[in-house]
């Protein structure tokens, strides 16, 4: 029956491919349409000068959520993907040697012995906290839809009251009931970053990540580099018969009464369909295209966004066997640069960032011999840095620090060299301010009080994607996906 009905999917990224092949697979005809040439989003790649870059993401977590896609869409995973352990290294400005973040909290406490005694029985005590707080909100939180505010408030009330506290807490306070030295609660509250803000302004209760990352499951790379999920992923809506139709932007709208009937691009082609899903930005695409009043610019500069990136992709003619695969290099001023960083343009002097070695594990990335570079490094988004005229002293800073603290020049050895301030990511994908991970996970901006994955004027209308529920990164965007192709397919029972 569904095979009829046609569903024009805006956006080829995670969610915008995940929603498609689902619904397929449900025996609707889809069509995806894409503003660039390529599919996968901030899930993209370059190629350049004889390497590859992933350009956003280059690690996944919450694996099992990529294996359950794959049975609901009664396929085998197209991708492979392998544990990273450690997850990461982490290097502190003045002191030579790295922590090494190992999943066997023994292992780790060993790096730890001089900065935090009993530090084994603390994390264990901290991770049992975070489990519980995963387990606790895992599937009647994060893993469902709601229908109103009521609805959500209820599934709160659920929650197990033990939790309160947490609640009156930031990141960095929940990691400090824990632990004493700097040097613990900076690493250990790292992974807030993962959520586009600094550990003292994203909430306490995301400590759950804690778990997600050292107990439940881990991190992952993908073989061949990240977009091999976006190859595998078109070649099953291939097989599918889904459309891509690429370098069309959508733009306008036509509607009738409770219905989007027509979406127009920026060639002036205009596309018809019995269901719309939206990987566009959930907030911006209502502002923009639809011309909502909540989500006027003016609207959105109100709302809390999430950081911007400065992302360097470099190609190196020499190989670095002193430097692992994911490494984070902070200074010695954690509280007040995090606490500046969103804001204060200034603080980019001395900029923390992280780099990537995608070679390591892909030797395809680079020619024999090379290594392929990626660098990410937090900065403000355009509403607090519009301009960018000295992306070139920054880019040079970092590469500068970043070979004092590998202690060798990479300078002479640089081949091929891509740098994308928030401009670059703004003009894109469309991303508001050049903000990296779409909007904050503040506490009115989750759950029932994001922007909704059901579009409140058209019945057949709904949104997939970081800045709809439940959020931002790759296995966010994959339940996403599935709460969508939800409230799609009690729609079409409906009419
Ligand atoms: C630098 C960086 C590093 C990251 N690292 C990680 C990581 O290591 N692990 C992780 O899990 N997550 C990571 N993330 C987050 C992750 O990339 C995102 O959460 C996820 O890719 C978002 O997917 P999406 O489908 O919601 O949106 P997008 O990937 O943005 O896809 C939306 C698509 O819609 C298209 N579009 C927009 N407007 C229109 C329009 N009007 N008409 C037609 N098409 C339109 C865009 O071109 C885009 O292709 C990272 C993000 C960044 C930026």
């Amino acid at each position: 029956m569904n095979k009829q009905k046609k569903v024009l999917v805006v956006g080829a990224g995670i969610g915008g491919l995940a929603t498609a092949l689902r619904l397929a697979k449900k025996g609707f005809k889809v069509q995806i349409v894409e503003k660039n040439n390529t599919p996968g989003g901030r899930l993209n790649q370059i190629k350049k000068d004889g390497f590859t870059f992933d350009t956003g993401p280059s690690f996944f977590s919450m694996s099992y959520e990529f294996e359950q896609f794959a049975k609901d869409c009664n396929i085998d995973l197209p991708f492979e993907y392998h544990a990273l352990d450690p997850l990461y290294t982490v290097s502190l400005r003045g002191n030579p040697k790295p922590y090494f973040l190992y999943k066997d909290t023994a292992r780790l406490a060993e790096q730890f012995v001089d900065v935090e005694p009993d530090f084994e029985e603390k994390m264990n005590a901290y991770l049992k906290k975070a489990e519980a707080l995963f387990n606790d909100t895992i599937e009647v939180i994060v893993k469902r839809n709601f229908n109103s505010l009521f609805d959500y408030m209820q599934a709160m009330m659920q929650v197990n009251p033990q939790h309160l506290p947490v609640l009156t807490r930031n990141f960095y306070q929940q990691v400090s009931q824990y632990f004493s030295s700097d040097e613990a609660r900076q690493i250990i509250s790292l992974v807030a970053f993962f959520l586009g803000r600094t550990s003292f302004d994203t909430m306490a209760i995301y400590t759950l990540l804690s778990y997600t990352e050292f107990k439940h499951d881990g991190y992952f790379n993908v073989k061949g580099g990240m977009y091999a999920i976006v190859e595998g992923l078109v070649r099953e809506l291939e097989k599918e018969q889904v459309e891509f139709v690429y370098n069309s932007e959508i733009v306008s709208c036509k509607y009738q009464d409770s219905q989007l009937t027509e979406l127009i691009d920026n060639n002036g082609v205009s596309r018809t369909a019995d269901i719309f899903v939206i990987n566009a930005d959930a907030a911006v695409f209502r502002g923009k295209v639809l011309e909502r009043k909540k989500y006027t610019p003016k609207k959105l500069d109100t709302m809390s966004w999430t950081m911007g990136y400065l992302t360097l992709y470099i190609g190196l003619s020499t190989k670095l066997p002193q430097v692992d695969h994911h490494n984070y290099y902070l200074g010695s001023n954690f509280k007040d640069y995090a606490k500046q960083i969103m804001k204060n343009p200034d603080k980019l002097e001395k900029p923390y960032y992280y780099v990537n070695v995608l070679s390591k594990h892909n030797a395809s990335c680079a020619p024999e011999g090379c290594e392929s570079l990626f660098f990410v490094c937090p900065v403000p988004t355009l509403a607090y840095k519009s301009n960018w005229d000295d992306r070139s002293e920054i880019v040079q800073s970092i590469l500068d620090d970043f070979s004092e603290r590998i202690e060798q020049d990479i300078n002479p050895h640089i081949i091929s060299k891509t740098v994308y301030t928030p401009l670059e990511w703004k003009d894109w994908l469309n991303l508001h301010q050049g903000s990296g991970l779409g909007l904050s996970h503040t506490m009115f901006q989750i759950g029932a009080f994001r922007p909704k994955n059901y579009d409140e004027q058209f019945a057949n209308t709904f949104y997939v994607g970081a800045s709809t529920i439940p959020g931002a990164g790759l296995p966010m965007g994959i339940i996403s996906s599935g709460l969508t192709t939800e409230r799609v397919l009690n729609y079409s029972k409906e009419v």
